[in-house]
């Protein structure tokens, strides 16, 4: 277990993390996103986060959803292949349940390959669909209304999409940020419907980067993430340092009073919280 830990902030009950895939902030500043920029004013934020390395989807989203990284988490491949199994650490998720079974778990994403982080019994809900972020947004935004989870990861491919058609800065792509921020707009719209706002963290973040139409190098294009707090118990407009994809992972379990296990790499960024 992790020590010397700050109390997480009262009120916190539930966490939402919500990933824009190959969501490179200075693309993405460009992009029309005012639901975003709204949020970013109530935020505790950088721009600066850092995706592990290899910068890709598979590997980040793993470091991002089991707080270790790749060398501890052995996904080092960027698709489904089945016969290669699950991810062989605990999934947030998986935490999650055997701290307490009875908090409710969900996963939403538009790849297959997130089905390698589906350890069974971790998840009351595992939803893959192959489609854009509004789409993604309201399956997850029924789930939030029916069976208000506890913890809910949801995924846009949108911005990484355009990204490898179109390049990384394209007008297509800018396009696909603003569907995802559409897509943010339903799950918060859903979360204020059912009045969980007041106990919910949103954590608004992405997986990696990009330059040209590709990603996975070790430069600051396919590296640099956003890292977005908004919600309960956030400190709104504290600067963040640096956090990483791992870091993510450890801030949820942190915010839902559940131990941090010794290993992990994430630190979670209690600086973006109240005391
Ligand atoms: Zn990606
Ligand atoms: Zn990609």
């Amino acid at each position: 277990m992790q020590s010397n830990l700050p109390t997480p902030p009262a009120a916190v009950k539930r966490v939402v993390i919500i990933s824009l895939d190959g969501g490179k902030p200075a693309v993405m500043r460009v992009s029309r996103m005012p639901h975003l920029e709204g949020m970013l004013k109530h935020s505790a934020s950088t721009m600066k986060a850092q995706a592990v390395i290899p910068s890709i989807t598979l590997v980040n989203h793993t470091s991002m959803l089991t707080g270790v990284k790749p060398a501890k988490h052995k996904i080092t491949w960027n698709e489904w292949e089945p016969q290669k199994g699950m991810v062989p650490v605990p999934t947030i998720f998986s935490i999650t349940k055997k701290f307490n079974k009875k908090l409710r778990t969900g996963l939403f994403a538009a790849k297959q390959k997130f089905t390698h982080l589906f350890l069974p019994g971790s998840l009351d809900n595992f939803v893959v669909i192959s489609d854009f972020a509004p789409a993604v947004a309201t399956a997850a935004a029924d789930t939030i209304r029916r069976n208000t989870p506890d913890l809910l990861f949801v995924h846009f491919a949108d911005g990484d999409h355009y990204g490898h058609n179109n390049g990384w800065g394209s007008p297509q792509q800018k396009q696909g940020f603003a569907d995802c921020d559409k897509g943010i707009e339903i799950i918060v719209s859903a979360l204020r419907r059912k009045g969980l706002m007041d106990e919910t963290v949103i954590i608004i973040s992405a997986d990696h980067g990009g330059h040209e139409k590709t990603h996975g190098m070790d430069v600051t294009d396919d590296r640099e993430i956003p890292w977005i707090a908004y919600g309960a118990g956030v400190k709104a407009g504290v600067k963040l340092g640096q956090p990483s994809t791992c870091d993510t992972a450890a801030t949820a379990l942190w915010l839902m009073g559940i131990p941090i296990p010794a290993d992990l790499d994430g630190r979670p960024v209690v600086e973006a919280f109240t005391r």
